[in-house]
């Protein structure tokens, strides 16, 4: 309604444009208001006052200048009480960066690693396909295949070595020690058997293996003492150690030199280098890793029969080669070739001279799957059931001085009880 006579009004206005005129209209409040328009006698038109644009312009100018100078002032602000807060929180940042820093170069190496074993999964998976092809385009037999032949029933039966036989069963892991640190995900820990003084029978070592400098070696008076975390030595490597092969045996510490073939015999007591020898032809650094990857090239091991390394070379194309080693000079003194690719298992031990490898190195539920006797030279599959409790096996190994498998498994340091088909002497 105001606005309908407030229109009249205008076009009244408008009408009597050069004489006084009377407008009449509610205003605001709705009260009724005569007024009385008169043309100027000397003026055309009135002094506009600022533009209403000009006045909105001006107050955002003002609200721009006012935050302006509280910006300003804030940075101007001159230091004092807070320079000493300001100092401690960039010390705090850059200690946050740095373990970021270290954090992320580990974790960088973690992600390489795991880059190249999705490539080793990814030729496995078209090998299998491979094959699977090939089976299918292979006409059925008409007649049962002949029964394989066992030539070692012929021979003349050695004599078994005191409590040897064949595995039977594998327990359940027990957790002895969960490494505290990014370091300890994965790495190797060993008893000497036939330990030498300083050094007694109980005596445990363990290398935490992430990282590429690898050299230090933990001593810990005995398995309780691990458990509680509290080394009792700690040993400097001259050389540094690659992936999780390292065993132990008479006094000294076999472990594979970083980037190269080198076997390295660290004597503990000396603390020194007694020998250093090549293993002919073996793969390193990713040419033969197990499935699992990390460098697990050449992987030594220690049974009632010696010392022995488990690795391939491009000869055998991938397939484990056992070799028994001299424990002075590392020399050669016999190799086995098997029919089992390397890249296909998780880990692998040797018991009796039989090696055992393990299917996977994540599966909770998980087999041995096929054993290889050095005696015989033969191969076969088997399934004895193993369990990766934390699901990421980096190290499974035969523990002669406990006759346990010891195991590294994501982070956790486990043994697993065994039982033979000839229960250990007494
Ligand atoms: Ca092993």
């Amino acid at each position: 309604m105001f606005l309908l006579l407030l229109l009249a009004g205008l076009l009244l206005q408008g009408d009597a444009q050069d004489q006084a005129s009377l407008w009449r209209g509610n205003d605001r409040s709705g009260r009724c208001v005569y007024s009385f328009t008169v043309p100027s006698p000397v003026e055309a038109s009135c002094p506009q006052p600022a533009a209403p644009e000009v006045e909105a312009l001006k107050v955002r100018l003002g609200v721009l200048e006012m935050l302006v100078s509280q910006l300003s002032g804030k940075s101007l602000q001159p230091p004092g009480g807070r320079q000493g807060a300001g100092d401690r929180a960039q010390a705090e940042l850059q200690d946050a960066l740095n373990r970021a820093v270290a954090e992320r170069s580990l974790l960088q190496g973690e992600k390489e690693r795991l880059k190249r074993e999705m490539k080793a999964l990814q030729l496995r998976m078209e090998e299998m396909r491979r094959e699977t092809e090939r089976l299918r385009k292979r006409p059925c037999p008409q007649t049962p295949a002949a029964p394989p032949s066992h030539p070692q029933r012929d021979r003349a039966p050695t004599r078994p070595l005191e409590g040897c036989g064949d595995l039977l069963s594998v327990g359940e892991p027990v957790s002895h020690r969960r490494a505290d640190n990014i370091a300890g995900k994965y790495g190797v820990w060993m008893q000497d058997p036939e330990p030498v003084s300083p050094y007694g029978p109980n005596m445990v070592w363990r290398i935490d293996t992430v990282g590429t400098e690898v050299r230090q070696l933990f001593g810990y008076e005995d398995l309780e003492q691990l458990s509680k975390g509290f080394p009792s030595k700690v040993l400097l490597l001259l050389d540094p150690l690659e992936s999780t092969g390292a065993t132990l045996y008479r006094g000294s510490l076999y472990y594979q030199r970083r980037l190269s073939r080198t076997l390295i015999r660290y004597e503990l007591a000396a603390e020194h280098v007694a020998a250093r020898r090549e293993l002919p032809h073996a793969g390193f650094h990713g040419q033969f890793p197990y499935s699992w990857g990390g460098y697990t090239d050449i992987d030594l091991a220690v049974d009632e029969k010696g010392l022995w390394a488990v690795y391939s070379t491009s000869k055998a194309q991938g397939a484990i080669v056992i070799s028994l080693l001299d424990p002075l000079s590392l020399e050669v003194r016999r190799s086995w070739e098997t029919n089992i690719r390397k890249s296909s298992v998780a880990n692998s031990f040797i018991i009796c001279g039989k090696m055992y490898t393990v299917a996977s190195y994540s599966a909770p539920d998980s087999t041995i799957n096929y054993v290889y006797d050095t005696e015989t030279s033969q191969g076969k599959a088997v399934s004895i059931p193993f369990k990766n409790k934390y699901r990421y096996n980096s190290m499974i190994d035969y523990s002669l001085a406990q006759r346990k498998l010891f195991a590294w498994d994501n982070f956790h340091l486990v043994s697993y009880d065994i039982r033979m088909s000839h229960s250990p002497a007494t």
